[in-house]
C-alpha cells in the first residue's frame, strides 16, 4: 500500500543513508512523498511546513529497512526445536513442524515471521515457501498474510522434480528399520515439471505484482533435486513475468560432489551453460562454490545470499564471501529459517557474517566489515528483490527503520555503522515504515495485533505438532542415531 501523505523524519541524530557514497548524516531530515523518499538533508521550512506527519528524530538514527533474503515462513513453529543435529537430521526436523501444514497454520506462521521481522526493523523478505509440495489455496494463505503485514515479500515458490536424494542417509549408515521408516514416510515426494510450472505461473496470476509489496517468484529448492528442463521453465517464467529466481545452492560438501558427478562441471557452470545464472537468480548459501566460479557470479550479476548462522550452525561450513565480495560479487543476507539461526533478528546475522571466516584468514585487509554486512543486508538484499529499497536517497521507497538511541546499545554513540552491526539487537527499533506506511509504533507492531497473532501461533503450534508427532518422533530417532 503506498502512502498518500507527507512524511517528515525531522532533525535525526544519524542517518546512515547506504547511498553511493555510503554517507552518514547528523542532524538530518528525510522527507517523503506518496511512499518514496523525496528529500534527503536539510530539507527547507517551506516544505517540511507542509508536511501531513512529522516525526522527531533527534533520538534516532534511522537505516533503511533490512532486507531478510532468505528465509522460510513455515518453519517460524520450528524455532528452538534441536540443537546437535546436522543437515540432514535438520531436514527431518523442519518436515515434523511443517508438513500437513492447514491454509490457517501457514498464514499464522508467516504472520510471526513478520512479528519477529518488522519488530527488529526488517521490511522486506524473500520467503522460500513452503518446505513441501503446495497448492494454490496456500500460497493464498501465505499471500494474504503479507498483504496484512505491510511487509514486502517475494514469496518463492519452491519446488523439485527429482528426488530429494540428500534427505536419506547413505545405505547402511543407520538400522534398516529406521531407513525403511524414512522411505515409507515419503515427505518429499518430486512432482513432474510441467505441474510445477504451471502451478507457479498460476501462483503468479494471483498475487504476482511486479511494482507492488507482494511478488510471487518460481525457486527451486536446489538445482540438484531439479531437472534442466525444471530450472529452465524457471527462467522462462521469472522473465515472461518480471520475476525473480531464488534456490539453494551449494549448502554442503556433498552437495557440490554431486553436481560435479552429475554434470562433470561445478553446478554454477551448469546453471550457467542453462541460461540460469543472471541477474534474477539469487541463491541462498552458495558455501561450496568452486575458485573459479566466484568471477563468474560476478560477470553474471548472480547474488549470493549469505546465511551464516545456519551454515554455522549446521556444521555446514563458512561461506566465502570475502573473496566474493573483492571479486565483485553483490552479496545479499538472510537469517533462513528461525530453527537454523535461531531467529529472524538480522542483527545477528550481520554480526556473524562480519567475524565468522576472521581466525580463517589473519590478513585483516581481507575481513568482511561491518559495512560490508550492512551493505548484504540493504543494497544487496534490494538486487535480490530487484526493488528500489535498501537506500535512504531520493527516488528510493521509504522503508525506513528507526532506533531509539536511549538504549544501553547505543549509549554511547560511536560510529553508527559499526553500532549497528555490533551492538544493536533489533531490540531499540520504535518506529519502521514500509512504503512511507508506518507499520511500527512505539516499538510495537501496528500494522497487526500482535498478541492476538502470538497467542493463535501457540494454539495452531500445538495442532501442527500433535497431527506431525510420528515424524517428529521419526525426525528425533534419526537425530540420536547421527549422535550415536
Ligand atoms: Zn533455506
Amino acid at each position: 500500500m503506498q502512502g498518500t501523505d507527507t512524511l517528515l523524519i525531522r532533525n535525526a541524530a544519524a542517518i546512515v543513508t547506504m547511498d553511493d557514497e555510503s554517507r552518514v548524516l547528523r542532524g538530518a531530515d528525510i522527507l517523503v512523498q506518496d511512499g518514496t523518499i523525496a528529500a534527503v538533508g536539510a530539507v527547507p521550512p517551506e516544505q517540511a511546513a507542509r508536511a501531513a506527519r512529522v516525526v522527531d528524530a533527534r533520538q534516532r538514527v534511522v537505516l533503511p529497512g533490512l532486507v531478510n533474503a532468505h528465509s522460510h515462513s513455515p518453519l517460524a513453529y520450528a524455532k528452538g526445536s534441536y540443537d546437535l543435529v546436522n543437515h540432514r537430521a535438520a531436514l527431518w526436523m523442519f518436515q515434523a513442524f511443517t508438513a500437513n501444514a492447514t491454509p490457517d497454520e501457514i498464514r499464522c506462521a508467516a504472520l510471526l515471521n513478520c512479528l519477529e521481522m518488522l519488530r527488529t526493523g526488517t521490511t522486506a523478505v524473500i520467503d522460500h515457501f513452503p518446505e513441501q509440495g503446495f497448492t494454490l489455496e496456500q500460497v493464498d494463505a501465505v499471500a494474504a498474510a503479507y498483504n496484512e503485514s505491510g511487509m514486502r515479500a517475494i514469496i518463492a515458490l519452491r519446488i523439485f522434480d527429482e528426488p530429494y536424494a540428500d534427505i536419506y542417509p547413505p545405505a547402511g549408515a543407520f538400522p534398516p528399520e529406521l531407513d525403511a521408516e524414512l522411505r515409507a514416510a515419503a515427505v518429499l515426494e518430486p512432482r513432474p515439471a510441467p505441474d510445477l510450472l504451471a502451478l507457479v505461473e498460476a501462483a503468479i496470476h494471483r498475487h504476482h505484482d511486479p511494482a507492488g509489496m507482494v511478488q510471487v517468484a518460481p525457486a527451486p529448492s536446489n538445482p540438484m533435486r531439479c531437472t534442466d528442463a525444471l530450472l529452465a521453465g524457471c527462467q522462462q517464467l521469472a522473465e515472461r513475468h518480471d520475476a525473480i529466481v531464488h534456490c539453494h545452492l551449494l549448502e554442503t560438501r556433498v552437495q557440490a560432489e554431486i553436481a560435479h558427478r552429475r554434470y562433470g562441471r561445478s553446478q554454477i557452470r551448469h546453471l550457467d551453460r542453462l541460461g540460469v545464472l543472471t541477474d534474477r537468480l539469487s541463491c541462498a548459501h552458495v558455501i561450496w562454490a568452486d575458485d573459479d566460479d566466484i568471477p563468474l557470479l560476478a560477470e553474471r550479476g548472480t547474488i549470493p545470499v549469505h546465511n551464516p548462522e545456519s551454515n554455522v550452525r549446521g556444521g555446514s561450513g563458512v561461506a566465502p564471501i570475502a573473496r566474493m565480495i573483492r571479486a565483485g560479487v553483490t552479496v545479499a543476507i538472510g537469517a533462513d529459517g528461525s530453527p537454523s539461526g535461531g531467529n529472524q533478528a538480522m542483527q545477528h546475522s550481520l554480526r556473524l557474517a562480519t567475524i565468522v571466516a576472521r581466525p580463517q584468514d589473519r590478513e585483516v585487509a581481507h575481513w568482511v566489515t561491518t559495512a560490508d554486512a550492512l551493505r548484504m543486508a540493504t543494497r544487496g538484499g534490494a538486487a535480490a528483490m530487484r526493488q528500489r529499497i535498501g537506500c535512504i536517497a531520493p527516488g528510493m521507497a521509504a522503508d525506513l527503520a528507526l532506533y531509539d538511541l536511549r538504549s544501553p546499545w547505543w549509549t554511547p554513540l560511536n560510529d553508527p555503522v559499526h553500532q549497528f552491526v555490533y551492538s544493536e539487537t533489533g531490540a531499540s527499533v520504535r518506529e519502521v515504515f514500509v512504503a512511507g506506511r508506518q507499520v511500527v509504533a512505539e516499538g510495537r507492531v501496528t500494522a497487526f495485533d500482535e498478541q492476538a497473532v502470538l497467542e493463535e501461533a501457540q494454539g495452531r503450534f500445538d495442532a501442527l505438532l500433535r497431527r506431525n508427532h510420528r515424524l517428529l518422533d521419526l525426525s528425533r530417532r534419526l537425530a540420536a542415531a547421527t549422535l550415536r
